[in-house]
């Protein structure tokens, strides 16, 4: 027994208490140290620390937050909180008080999580135009880019085992032809499930796999390619691909202003790409004029030599109606 009747008696009421708190352990409770540790799921978990200062409970007690998991600015942060919390108990039992406080910020800020992630898109990620949102009852984090005239608005849910289960990801609002709205929201889907999936097959040369959190990797995708494709020129006409007003998006897929995505990521208008695609030289395939790969397009799916040969139909076509135009003048 330690000569302060008071810290005994506050040692007895945490021991009788404690379990109130849901997936709480005692791991010591002597006058030197106080240590609980709260479960919620394998990542979020803490241990809560308490540390009597001279003079308790006049003054505030020493409160230190410790997670394996959860980063250190987090746990710091949450215990700078519980300095403030227990400024309100001064002159009573303040242990109980700050254990509960703790469960339920973990209870009711369920994006604690990934506050990390968070911060570091806000600051090397994000543009000046986007927002992001968080909403904690929700557990959503709201992630809104925009760039001229064109938005786009994903909403992540974030499960409550997070990192080690599946991101949920819906597009609220976008712009885009509806062709690179599914696109961005499929890339974004496999980008998110990479992260809590192994690979069937790894591949040799690769680094092992392992679980990632996937809040940042998702956000940093979605960001980039909003903002890759509102600024996309035609390589042949040199035009924006898409129109200044997104009102005025081409959703006819044969329409010369159509704006088409090659699996080498760039954009072309549909009748700059078609008429190139059709005119010689076919040897060794239609090159983009970007990056000089082979454009494979499902538009454009013939063998070059029927292009060719339709090409070269379409030329004595032509040279016929000539000779006809000329033969009538
Ligand atoms: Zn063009
Ligand atoms: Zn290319």
């Amino acid at each position: 027994m330690s000569d302060n009747w008071f810290i005994d008696s506050e040692l007895e009421t945490v021991k009788s208490e404690y379990e109130k708190i849901q997936g709480a352990t005692l791991d010591a409770c002597v006058p030197d140290m106080v240590r609980i540790s709260i479960y919620r799921t394998e990542y979020k978990q803490v241990a809560v620390c308490f540390i009597f200062p001279e003079d308790y409970p006049d003054m505030p007690i020493i409160t230190e937050i410790k997670s394996k998991t959860m980063s250190f600015k987090f746990t710091t942060g949450l215990a700078q909180l519980c300095d403030e919390e227990v400024k309100k108990m001064l002159g009573e039992e303040q242990i109980m008080h700050v254990l509960l406080f703790v469960a339920a910020f973990l209870d009711e800020n369920p994006l604690c999580v990934c506050s990390d992630e968070i911060s570091w898109l806000k600051q090397n990620c994000l543009k000046q135009t986007d927002r992001i949102k968080l909403n904690q009852q929700m557990s959503q984090v709201i992630v809104k880019f925009k760039e001229g005239s064109y938005k786009m608005t994903f909403q992540l849910t974030v499960p409550d085992n997070y990192p080690f289960d599946n991101l949920g990801i819906e597009c609220i609002e976008n712009l885009f032809p509806a062709d690179f709205h599914n696109m961005i929201k499929m890339q974004a889907i496999e980008i998110a499930r990479k992260c809590v999936t192994p690979p069937i097959k790894p591949k040799p040369k690769q680094p092992k796999w392992k679980l990632t959190p996937s809040v940042k990797p998702v956000i940093e995708f979605l960001d980039e390619i909003f903002h890759y494709i509102t600024k996309q020129t035609c390589a042949l006409c040199k035009k924006a691909v898409l129109p200044d007003n997104p009102e005025n998006v081409i959703t006819e897929p044969k329409h010369e202003l159509h704006a088409d995505k090659l699996y080498c990521d760039h954009y072309y208008h549909y009748g700059c790409l078609d008429a190139y695609m059709k005119t010689p030289p076919f040897e060794g395939g239609k090159k983009c004029l970007s990056c000089n790969e082979r454009i494979f397009h499902d538009k454009w799916k013939l063998p070059p030599t029927l292009i060719e040969k339709r090409w070269a139909h379409k030329q004595a076509r032509q040279r016929e109606l000539d000779e006809v135009v000329e033969f009538m003048q």
